[in-house]
C-alpha cells in the first residue's frame, strides 16, 4: 500500500509538531510557508550586528509540562534563563514587572516591610467591585485606580486598541500579581530554557527526517490538499474561507531594531523594558541579556523596540486574536469553526487556525496530541 500522504500548510510550531509526529508514524509529508523561511513566529537569526534577533518579537520559552520539554529536547540543547521585565516610570525611575511589593512601594511612595504590608496597601486602595465585568473593573477591583492607570491603561490601548473597559477581563486576569519581591517573570514555571543555538536550528532538526520535504516562499492554494491523504491548515480560518462570515480581527506588531554602540550596563540584569507613556510604542528589548544571543562580539548592540498596530496595517501578519469583553470574535471563530468541520481533508491547526492566542509550549502540545489523536484514529 502506498504511503499515507499529508500536506502541511505552515512551518511553525504547530506544522512541525504535526510534520515529524506523522513523518515518524511513516506518512510522506510536504510542508509549504508562504515566508521565505522556516520557525513561523519563533523565527531568530543572527544580524549584522552579531546579535541573535527573535525576528517576530521575543519568544521565551517556559512551561510547568514535562512532556513538552522532552519533545523539544530532542532536537537540540536548551539552556537556562530566568526572564526579568522593568517599568519605566513617567519620572524616569525603573521598577519590576509584573507589579510586586517594590513596584507598589515605588509608586506609593510608602515602605511595605512584608507581605501583610503590601496586601494591606493593596486592600486599601482597590476599589469595591463584586462582580468585574471587564478588564478595568478586574483590574480596579485588585490593585485600584493609581496603579491601574499606571501600567495597564496606556500599555493596553496601545498594544490592543481598545480601551480596557472594553477588553474582556480574561486578557488581564493572566498578568500575574506579586505580593512578595519575586521579580522573574515566570517564577511558576519548572522550565524557563531558551534554545542554545536558537530557535530556528531546532525547526532544522524537527525537519529533518527522510519523510519530510519543506518548501518556503510557497502560499496555500484551493485545491492543493487534493493529491493528499489530508492536510493539517495553520492558516487563518477566516482568510480560508474568503472572509465569508466577516473577519477575525488581530494586533499586530512593528517592529524597529536599532544599534547601540558599545556594551551593557554592568547593573542590568532584565531583558525587556516596558513603557508606561501614551505614545506608540510598547517596550524595548535587549537581545544579549538572553543566553548565546551575543553570537559575535562587534562592539556592537541590538535594541528592538515594538509598535502595536492593527493586523491590516502591517501586511496582514497575525500576532495577536482579538478578545472584546462581549466575545464576538470568539463567537464568529466558532461558525469558522463549524463550517471547516464539513471539510473531510482538512484540519485547522495552530494559532491562527485556531483564533486563539498560545504560547509555544501550548501549541507543541495541543498539536502533539492533535496528531496522535488522528494517528490513533486511522489505526496508527
Ligand atoms: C510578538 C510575539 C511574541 C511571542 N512571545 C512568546 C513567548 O515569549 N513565549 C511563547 O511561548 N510564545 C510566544 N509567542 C507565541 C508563539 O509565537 C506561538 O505560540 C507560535 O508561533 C504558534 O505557532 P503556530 O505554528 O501556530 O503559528 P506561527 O508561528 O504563526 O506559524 C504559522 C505559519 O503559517 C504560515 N502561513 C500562514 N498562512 C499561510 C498560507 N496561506 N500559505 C502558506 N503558509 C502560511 C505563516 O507564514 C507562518 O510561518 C509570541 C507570539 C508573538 C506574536
Amino acid at each position: 500500500m502506498a504511503a499515507e500522504t499529508a500536506l502541511i500548510v505552515g512551518a511553525g510550531f504547530a506544522g512541525a509538531v504535526y510534520a515529524r509526529t506523522l513523518a515518524e508514524a511513516g506518512w510522506t509529508v510536504r510542508v509549504i510557508d508562504r515566508r521565505t523561511h522556516i520557525a513561523g513566529n519563533a523565527y531568530d537569526e543572527v544580524d549584522g550586528n552579531g546579535v541573535r534577533v527573535h525576528r517576530y518579537g521575543p519568544h521565551l520559552f517556559h512551561t510547568n509540562n514535562d512532556a513538552v520539554v522532552e519533545w523539544i529536547q530532542q532536537f537540540g540543547e536548551f539552556v537556562p534563563y530566568q526572564h526579568r521585565v522593568r517599568a519605566l516610570l513617567p519620572d524616569g525611575r525603573l521598577v519590576p514587572l509584573p507589579v510586586n511589593a517594590d513596584t507598589v512601594e515605588a509608586v506609593l511612595h510608602r515602605p511595605l516591610p512584608d507581605e501583610a504590608a503590601m496586601q494591606a496597601a493593596l486592600a486599601e486602595v482597590a476599589l469595591p467591585i463584586a462582580n468585574p465585568q471587564n478588564a478595568a473593573e478586574h483590574l480596579n477591583s485588585k490593585i485600584g485606580k493609581e496603579l491601574t492607570d499606571l501600567f495597564f491603561r496606556p500599555y493596553t490601548k496601545k498594544m490592543w486598541g481598545l480601551d480596557l473597559e472594553e477588553m474582556d477581563a480574561s486578557v488581564v486576569k493572566r498578568i500575574p500579581l506579586r505580593t512578595d519581591r519575586e521579580d522573574r517573570y515566570f517564577p511558576g514555571d519548572r522550565h524557563q530554557i531558551m534554545p542554545r543555538d536558537g530557535y530556528t536550528a531546532i525547526f532544522r532538526s524537527i525537519f529533518d527526517h527522510p519523510n519530510i520535504r519543506v518548501e518556503t516562499g510557497v502560499s496555500y492554494e484551493k485545491g492543493m490538499e487534493d493529491s493528499y491523504t489530508h492536510c493539517f491548515n495553520s492558516m487563518a480560518i477566516d482568510e480560508y474561507f474568503d472572509r465569508s462570515l466577516g473577519e477575525l480581527p488581530y494586533r499586530s506588531i512593528r517592529f524597529h531594531a536599532r544599534t547601540v554602540e558599545g556594551e551593557l550596563p554592568a547593573d542590568m540584569n532584565w531583558t525587556v523594558t516596558n513603557y508606561t507613556d501614551t505614545g506608540p510604542l510598547t517596550r524595548e528589548t535587549h537581545w544579549d541579556l538572553l543566553p548565546h544571543h551575543r553570537v559575535e562580539a562587534t562592539g556592537r548592540r541590538t535594541v528592538t523596540v515594538e509598535e502595536p498596530c492593527d493586523y491590516r496595517d502591517n501586511n496582514e501578519e497575525r500576532y495577536y486574536p482579538v478578545k472584546t469583553s462581549d466575545g464576538r470574535y470568539q463567537e464568529k471563530y466558532k461558525e469558522y469553526a463549524a463550517l471547516a468541520a464539513g471539510l473531510e481533508r482538512m484540519s485547522f491547526i495552530g494559532r491562527c487556525g485556531t483564533y486563539q492566542y498560545l504560547d509555544m509550549d501550548q501549541v507543541i502540545n495541543q498539536s502533539l496530541m492533535g496528531a496522535r489523536r488522528f494517528l490513533a484514529e486511522r489505526g496508527g
